[in-house]
């Protein structure tokens, strides 16, 4: 557990910044994290001074994606209020697992994506699978030149990570190659297929995302507010949100497959070696515990 592993400030009138505040284990998202990160975006859509949010990362990766060494995750979400409906997480098997990432992962970056105020990440360094979740929820994303984006679900025996964003984000076919292959998207390459807005050098990262922020905060803010909800509507209209609700149970039936077939929820052999050797089988991270039987 990290002791702050969010920081919200307000660096100029008008706008919000967060930041992502475990650059030890580069912003791997723990529950805590996400939590907090959840209630700081909330902070800036309900104060009524703050007319843009950025989404910014201390250290230097943007983030490695999910923290698969978390071991006391249930306790934890039981200190957090929900923000959804789903808390049956402490029920065996992908009932559990079902439940803790239509909460954690799903659950947030949807209700990000649709926060009532303009948002922009500001990404540098790695963004791997779960860090996909903390910026392509927000409405514009800034990389630094040293940026890459990286799914490695497919490697892990899983068709792309929760939130699956990835067609909406970049193309069918560019998706496809991203998912099978596995390789990282640089931040030019991002850049030309539109999923990210603009590419600075690594030291210009910070003052490039608050000329941007600047910019959008001097718009009228329920004009940036109704141009939002116009877009978002746009891709909802072509069936964004059915599609993903289709792969989000393909992830599970990806996950229930692996736990049949060798006990663990990912397919080990695909894992990065810096978490493989952290856990075995009989201890994965995301397992729900047995549920007490009669007498017990
Ligand atoms: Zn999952």
């Amino acid at each position: 557990m990290t002791s702050q592993p969010i920081i919200y400030e307000k660096p100029e009138p008008g706008i919000a910044r967060i930041w992502l505040n475990r650059p030890e284990a580069a912003n791997a998202q723990d529950t805590q994290f996400l939590y907090e990160l959840s209630a700081a975006l909330d902070r800036g859509a309900r104060e009524d001074d703050v007319r843009v949010i950025i989404v910014a990362a201390k250290g230097k990766h943007f983030s490695a994606g999910h923290d698969v060494r978390e071991r006391d995750h249930h306790a934890t979400q039981d200190r957090y209020t929900p923000i959804g409906n789903s808390n049956q997480h402490h029920r065996a098997g992908a009932e559990g697992r079902m439940s803790r990432e239509e909460e954690l992962y799903t659950g947030l970056s949807e209700r990000w994506r649709n926060l009532p105020k303009p948002t922009i990440a500001a990404v540098q360094g790695k963004c791997v699978s779960g860090g996909l979740l903390l910026c392509w929820p927000c409405d514009l994303i800034i990389a630094s030149d040293d940026a890459q984006f990286q799914e490695v679900t497919v490697a892990m025996g899983i068709a792309g990570v929760e939130w699956f964003a990835h067609p909406w984000e970049m193309g069918a076919r560019k998706a496809k190659e991203m998912l099978m292959t596995g390789a990282p998207i640089g931040a030019e390459e991002a850049r030309q297929i539109g999923m990210v807005n603009k590419v600075v050098p690594r030291e210009q990262l910070e003052e490039a995302t608050l000329d941007m922020a600047r910019t959008i905060a001097r718009q009228p803010t329920f004009a940036t507010k109704m141009a939002k909800m116009a877009v978002n509507a746009a891709q909802d209209a072509a069936g964004r949100h059915a599609a993903m609700q289709v792969a989000f149970a393909l992830h599970h039936l990806g996950h229930s497959h692996w736990m049949e077939v060798s006990g663990l929820p990912v397919h080990a052999e695909g894992m990065h070696s810096s978490v493989k050797k952290s856990y075995a089988p009989g201890d994965e991270p995301f397992r729900a515990p047995r549920p007490k039987l009669a007498g017990e």
